[in-house]
């Protein structure tokens, strides 16, 4: 999805390449290095760090990436891996996903790789595909101007100009983040002392952070996120205005929050990101419900070891599932409705599904839930009265479910947060892992009161008896 950065604009406005020049710039500051010249450089012009000092070589690059600058180069066109993926690599770890940086216009980029695609309408990116792998490549952004579309904050609307990468180098969020890989020359390109703030483990905004901030409020969010991912500390001049321009995250539009909180739910460091989150003052009207739950004891012990299950799986390199994310940070909302409506002379499961379509119906649109999503939450929520259902044939059907791991799994926090025994949980661990005989021993005897209603319900007709959750 093209999400990147601030607004997107229509077809490009000013179109400003200028690869000779860039390429004049670069040829002279290798000369330089080559020279051995370790005089800082310039403001405005870039280090050239060659591979022998920061040491990752060309095949520790994804293929996809890799091939899509040979691409570009074939054709003349400047091209490099940039962003998160370099940043990374400099750190030792893995990257989740690569991007390349070049002087060619999209158009230039889709006529250069076979499988690619234009996407958006403003900012134009394009999609480079290689098998599963997908590159995004972007052309170099060109400097803010007077001509930018802001809204009355002075979030930036309109992106559309394309520049020199230089340009495209102050355009990015963090000094470790305007880094550019060459794949040809193994050189890492650094304009804005990246690779030395890496070496501090220092996450500093590049510009003025109040400016980039009000450009994009969304940078106070990565902020937060990639300081606890990465293991860095932001820059206190970075940090500082942070609480005082957190009211500005309410102007973002929603879909947007909802991308960059799914990524920090996911990043295998949520529970960090979370406590930072709320440090920095940052956690309000983020999640509409976040303030809600975490003021609650019960709320805040369930929501944090979900996320620490969460980081957990990430860690081991399992995947985090967005519906299972939501349904554990909206459960304990739906509690306090089920119970409300019980209260209200509710039968136990109709007011389950009343509770469920509330909190849906609000928080949905809120957080810009897919449906998709939404479906896959109710279900996780509504097995979980059927969890408590222990004999006939009931425990072999719900076994049969295609969520039932899902809703296995939520169970499990609920008993580990002290919503409900251990033991019901413990049950169906067991009850699981053992088969035949073992399994039938396990089941609890069918109530007097369920059999005699069993009864009065196969008598009218044959029909098999439904669930009930
Ligand atoms: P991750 O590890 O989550 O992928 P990332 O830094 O690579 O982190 P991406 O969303 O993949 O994040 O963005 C790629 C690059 O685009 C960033 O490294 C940064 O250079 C630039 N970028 C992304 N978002 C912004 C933003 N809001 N403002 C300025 N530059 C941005
Ligand atoms: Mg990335």
């Amino acid at each position: 999805m093209p999400s990147k950065w601030a607004g997107k604009s229509s077809a490009c406005g000013k179109i400003a390449l200028f690869p000779d020049t860039s390429d004049f710039v670069i040829r002279k500051l290798i000369s330089r290095v080559f020279r051995g010249n370790k005089k800082k450089p310039a403001a405005g012009a870039a280090a050239i760090i060659p591979v022998a000092s920061h040491g990752i070589t060309r095949d520790r690059l994804s293929s996809a990436s890799r091939r899509t600058c040979e691409a570009l180069h074939k054709a003349g066109f400047q091209a490099y891996v940039v962003g998160g993926a370099v940043r990374d690599l400099l750190l030792g770890a893995e990257p989740k996903d690569y991007d390349v940086a070049t002087n060619a216009t999209p158009e230039g980029v889709r006529r250069c790789i076979r499988r690619s695609r234009i996407i958006g309408r403003r900012f134009q990116i394009v999609h480079a595909m290689f098998g599963q792998e997908v590159i995004e490549v972007t052309t170099f952004r060109g400097e803010l101007d007077a001509n930018t579309k802001k809204d009355e904050h002075g979030r930036v609307l309109h992106d559309n100009v394309f520049g020199t990468q230089q340009e495209d180098a102050a355009r990015r969020d963090f000094t470790a983040n305007a880094l550019y890989y060459d794949p040809a020359s193994e050189n890492v390109i650094d304009y804005h002392h990246g690779v030395g703030d890496l070496k501090a483990k220092t996450l500093r905004i590049i510009g003025e952070p109040r400016a980039r901030y009000r450009e994009d409020p969304v940078r106070m969010l990565r902020a937060v996120r990639l300081a606890a991912k990465l293991g860095l500390s932001i820059d206190p001049e970075a940090r500082r205005p942070i609480r005082e321009m957190a009211s500005l995250l309410e102007n973002v539009p929603a879909a947007r929050l909802f991308d960059e909180m799914l990524k920090l739910l996911t990043s295998g460091h949520a529970v960090k990101c979370i406590t930072q989150l709320r440090d920095e003052g940052l956690h309000h009207g983020l999640l509409p419900l976040l303030d809600v739950i975490l003021e609650q004891p019960m709320g805040e012990r369930f929501v944090m070891l979900a996320l620490a299950n969460t980081d957990d799986r990430v860690q081991r390199g399992k995947g985090a599932s967005p519906s299972f994310l939501f349904a554990t940070l909206l459960w304990h909302e739906v509690l306090a409705h089920w119970e409300k409506l019980q209260q209200a002379g509710e039968a136990k499961i109709p007011a389950l599904f009343q509770a469920m379509d509330t909190v849906l119906d609000v928080q949905g649109e809120k957080l810009a839930i897919t449906r998709r999503i939404a479906g896959d939450i109710k279900e996780i929520w509504s097995l979980q009265p059927r969890f408590e259902q222990r004999a006939g044939k009931r425990p072999y059907a719900l076994l049969e479910q295609p969520r039932f791991r899902a809703g296995y799994d939520f169970l499990l926090l609920r008993a580990q947060a002290g919503e409900i025994a251990s033991e019901i949980a413990d049950w169906w661990t067991r009850f699981q892992s053992v088969d035949g005989e073992d399994r039938a021993q396990m089941l609890l005897p069918v109530p007097a009161d369920e059999k005699k209603r069993r009864r009065r319900r196969k008598k009218p007709s044959n029909s098999v008896s439904g669930t009930s959750a």
